[in-house]
């Protein structure tokens, strides 16, 4: 393990003079916050000596430069809604929040692209270009993420099986190194082969190569149309097959959500609304997009008669934007209303056909260790979102367990939910990333070459290994 300094009191002062005196925190009541990301188990919490909020990417290269002279830890953080642990400080030393760098610096209409800074919410991107009669399709389901932080974990969302994750719309990124230096790899190109993609490298690189200060983003023009269709069906495993029937007759919806009523009903009671149906146990939530009303009267129509043939017992049209947001706004607050009682949320992504034997083991091994296991997932694309919550689940109610029982059970329910994926050929991450949780894990999916390999990459790019540490691999 490298040897780490402290930012001590002189360090301080020092980056007072970089970014102004009211833009470091050293109170420890305030740094609480940064201490921790969306991932619930306080366990992992760990205080930083110092967070460090710059306005621009030049006083972001002098405090790394600094720090990496001194060796101190530098952990980036967005807006931290990460569930694996990323943005932590588990080695201490200085958080570098990118929440001042948010201006959206361009939206060039004519080439369709804007170009955003690290600390600007998903939210605020949505809204911009939409304003500009422009769309971003890939929706991540948390709209306090920032810029950096999405493209730091490769982040996907329910429309990843249209449209794709964010690493299909990043054409150009600003990076400051470790040592300070800023590159710009890509920029407003849709393509390019000159050299290694050092773009593509740290997307997904979770902080540990460089911090992102600004990206080059490609939008595309809004569809015409959308629709929502809820389709209530009495059994998972008919819900979850009919996606590969629907992808065989030629229907690729914009996303399409499998959810058990249970989190449903939580969800109703949260949100005091009422989700279109109540018949059956389980639903399929399918959005569709096209170019015009007609498209989309036809695709709702082969989507029916597809669900209908595996079972469905009803498909609710959800046609007015009244309704659609009804819909979406009790999909988007599911995790708010199962979060009290989470332990931790999974991300694995198995191929597509695999989904349904995945889910069925998810429920044995909620049998086998008597811990509620809630699962749901963009169904299209094989991610699956396992909770794994320290209640159980008996007759519509959840019944608390003791700490011992539920930690002692964490363990083993993620492994051998980890085991599963990694049979089925699949990845423990499908948009999370790996973080601190998920690292003693990453060799189940990833060979001891290929690993070794991203650690002679970590060399190159930050060979004092100041950049946020003992993430993804030790
Ligand atoms: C309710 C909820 C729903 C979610 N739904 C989805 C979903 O549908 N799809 C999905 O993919 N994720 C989802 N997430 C997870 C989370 O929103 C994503 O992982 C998101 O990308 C995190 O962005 P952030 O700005 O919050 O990053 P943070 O949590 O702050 O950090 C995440 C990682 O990025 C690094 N980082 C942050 N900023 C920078 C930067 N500027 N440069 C370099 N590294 C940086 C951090 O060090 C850390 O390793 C969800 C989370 C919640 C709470």
């Amino acid at each position: 393990m490298a040897e780490y300094k402290k930012a001590d009191e002189k360090v301080i002062e020092d980056l007072k003079g970089i970014v102004g005196e009211k833009n470091v925190i050293t109170d420890k009541s305030k740094m609480i916050d940064y201490s921790h990301d969306e991932f619930t188990l306080s366990d992992i919490a760990h205080m930083p000596d110092a967070v460090v909020k710059p306005a621009s990417t030049e006083q972001v290269s002098k405090v790394l430069k600094y720090a990496d002279e001194r060796r101190i830890p530098v952990t980036p953080r967005g807006g931290a809604t990460g569930l694996c642990g990323g943005c932590v400080p588990c080695l201490g030393g200085i958080v570098l929040s990118v929440e001042r760098m948010n201006r959206i610096r361009e939206v060039d209409v004519d080439n369709q692209m804007a170009v955003v800074e690290a600390g600007v919410t998903l939210m605020d991107f949505y809204e911009s270009i939409e304003s500009a009669g422009l769309f971003f399709p890939p929706h991540p389901g948390d709209e306090s993420a920032m810029i950096g932080g999405l493209v730091a974990a490769n982040a996907g969302g329910a429309r990843a099986v249209k449209y794709g994750v964010i690493r299909n719309y990043i054409r150009g990124l600003e990076v400051v190194l470790a040592s300070g230096k800023i590159i710009r790899p890509g920029g407003k190109v849709m393509k390019s082969s000159a050299g290694y993609s050092l773009l593509n490298l740290f997307i997904g690189s979770e902080g540990t190569l460089g911090i992102v200060t600004s990206a080059v983003i490609q939008l595309m023009p809004p569809p015409e149309a959308s629709r929502s269709l809820i389709i209530p069906y009495d059994d998972l495993a008919c819900a979850i097959e009919t996606v590969p029937l629907l992808i065989k007759r030629k229907i690729l919806p914009m996303a399409v959500e499998f959810i058990p009523k249970e989190v449903i009903v939580r969800t109703e009671e949260l949100l005091k609304k009422r989700w279109p149906s109540k018949m059956g146990n389980t639903y399929l939530l399918v959005i569709l997009d096209a170019s015009s009303e007609d498209e989309i009267d036809k695709l709702s129509e082969k989507v029916a008669e597809v669900s209908l043939e595996k079972g469905a017992l009803d498909v609710f049209v959800a046609d007015s934007p009244e309704k659609q947001k009804l819909v979406l706004d009790i999909r988007s607050k599911i995790y708010e209303s199962i979060k009290e009682d989470n332990v931790e949320t999974l991300d694995i992504a198995v191929p597509r056909a695999e989904i349904a034997d995945h889910v069925k083991k998810v429920m044995d091994v909620q049998k086998k260790y008597g811990l509620w296991l809630p699962t749901y997932g963009h169904a299209a694309d094989g991610n699956v979102h396992t909770h794994i919550m320290k209640v159980r689940y008996d007759k519509g109610k959840t019944v608390p367990l003791p700490e011992k029982e539920w930690k002692e059970k964490l363990e083993k329910v993620r492994e051998e939910l980890f085991k599963d994926c990694r049979d089925r050929g699949g990845t423990i991450s499908g948009e999370h990333g790996i973080g601190l949780v998920k690292k003693a894990y990453l060799s189940y999916v990833v060979d001891e070459e290929e690993i070794s390999l991203m650690k002679g990459i970590k060399k190159v790019f930050d060979p004092h290994f100041i950049l946020n540490p003992a993430k993804i691999f030790d």
